[in-house]
């Protein structure tokens, strides 16, 4: 397995002015701390992804987008492509988060296009996956979450170019998180499910993040558990103290 990953994702939060000052105080952090702890990638909104890049300088942390559309360009308003996060300046390109399957009826079907195109653009696409409350309290969390793990893979996978992160939607911005039995159950699943598809080598590199309601005081109790590679934060990532005390966990 590689570096740890701790990603940001700052969700539609941010103007010019905090979105700079936070990347600028993680840049800071992270230059002081050097190569060799946790990867750090942080995602803010598609306005900002410019002006963070400059914020960022050469700071070792990685800029991704939230989301991109399947195409690489043309009549979609509003949308952004992965070619664009690229330019931007992007590694990393987040698809299926659970609000985008919410809010925007996102189905595996197009998340998994949205993590071939991010592919195609030079990216990494991180996979989101996670089962509502109702869904885990019918017992259904585990074939919920192999369902969108199988249907939101990409076809062909370079390398270890891929992330997975579990995110069950009854923790996101609740408070509540998943005990660790239940991540590790889950985590293990989501692994088998990669190295049966990809096999064992390419299966046991991808990165499987855990997130909901992750903070400094439950950070070291997740990451421990046994196949949980890294993590995506929501609100904790808009504090650089909470998110740099989560990186260096
Ligand atoms: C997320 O946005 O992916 C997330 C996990 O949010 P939070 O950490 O706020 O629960």
């Amino acid at each position: 397995m590689g570096r740890r990953l701790i990603a940001g994702n700052w969700k539609m939060n941010g103007l010019r002015g905090t979105g700079v000052a936070l990347a600028k105080d993680l840049a800071a952090r992270a230059q002081a701390a050097g190569e060799g702890g946790a990867e750090l990638l942080i995602c803010p909104p598609a306005q900002l992804l410019f002006t963070v890049a400059e914020a960022l300088g050469n700071a070792p942390i990685a800029l991704g987008g939230q989301d991109c559309h399947p195409a690489p360009s043309g009549a979609h308003t509003g949308d952004i492509s992965a070619e664009m996060l690229a330019d931007a300046g992007c590694s990393y390109a987040i698809v299926g988060h659970s609000e985008r399957r919410g809010d925007h009826g996102e189905g595996d079907g197009v998340v998994k296009a949205k993590a071939e195109a991010a592919l195609a653009a030079g990216l990494t696409p991180i996979v989101c996956v996670g089962e509502t409350a109702d869904q885990r309290r019918a017992g259904q969390a585990l074939s919920v979450i192999e369902t969108q793990v199988l249907g939101s893979l990409p076809a062909d996978v370079p390398g270890a170019r891929l992330v997975v992160a579990y995110e069950p939607v009854w923790a996101i911005g609740t408070g509540l998180t998943a005990e660790p039995a239940d991540v590790e159950e889950a985590h293990g699943h989501i692994r088998g499910l990669l190295v049966g598809r990809l096999g064992t080598e390419a299966g046991g590199a991808v990165r499987v993040l855990y997130g909901g309601s992750v903070k400094p005081g439950n950070a070291a109790e997740l990451l421990a558990v046994p196949n949980v590679d890294g993590a995506l934060v929501g609100g904790a990532s808009l504090k650089a103290q909470d998110f740099w005390a989560i990186a260096a966990t």
